[in-house]
C-alpha cells in the first residue's frame, strides 16, 4: 500500500492507496482483497487511529469488512497489509460449527418426529386390544392369502 495525503477523498479511489484527509478526519481505502469495496474509517478516538511514523501509516485497530461479501479483515501496519489468519479461520470454524449445530437440530427434529408418529401409531393400536386382536386377525389372514 501507499498512503496519500490528501484534502478531500476522491471519488474514484484506487486500489493500494490509503488516503488520509486529516482535515475531514477520514481514512479510505479500496477493500485489500481486490473486491474494489471502498472502506472509510473514521480517525476519532472511539474509531480508529492512524500512526504515520514520517514514512509509512498504520491504522488500528485492525479493519474488519464484515458487511462486503469478501468478509476480509486485517491491518495496515506500516503500509502493508496484514491478514488475519487465525481470524478468519476462527471464523471459518465457526461456521462450520453454526452448520453442524443446524444439521443435527434439524436431523433430530426430524427423528423425533418420527420417533412421536411411531410412538402414536404403536399406542393407538396397544390402546385396544380388540383392535390389536382384530389387526393381528387380518394379518394372519393376510399372510395365509
Ligand atoms: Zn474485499
Amino acid at each position: 500500500m501507499r498512503h496519500k495525503f490528501v484534502e478531500n477523498i476522491p471519488e474514484k479511489l484506487e486500489k493500494e492507496i490509503v488516503y488520509i484527509s486529516i482535515t475531514y478526519s477520514t481514512v479510505a481505502h479500496l477493500c485489500a482483497c481486490g473486491c474494489k469495496n471502498e472502506v472509510f474509517t473514521p480517525l476519532s478516538p472511539t474509531d480508529w487511529k492512524l500512526t504515520f511514523d514520517g514514512e509509512s501509516v498504520s491504522l488500528y485497530p485492525s479493519i474488519g469488512n464484515w458487511s462486503f461479501a469478501c468478509k476480509s479483515h486485517y491491518w495496515i501496519k506500516n503500509n502493508v497489509v496484514e491478514w488475519s489468519k487465525s481470524w478468519t479461520k476462527k471464523q471459518i470454524d465457526a461456521g462450520r460449527f453454526q452448520d453442524r449445530v443446524d444439521k443435527v437440530e434439524y436431523y433430530s427434529s426430524k427423528s423425533k418426529e418420527s420417533k412421536i408418529e411411531l410412538k402414536e401409531v404403536e399406542e393407538k393400536y396397544e390402546s385396544t386390544p380388540s383392535e390389536t386382536s382384530f389387526w393381528s386377525k387380518l394379518k394372519k389372514l393376510f399372510n395365509n392369502a
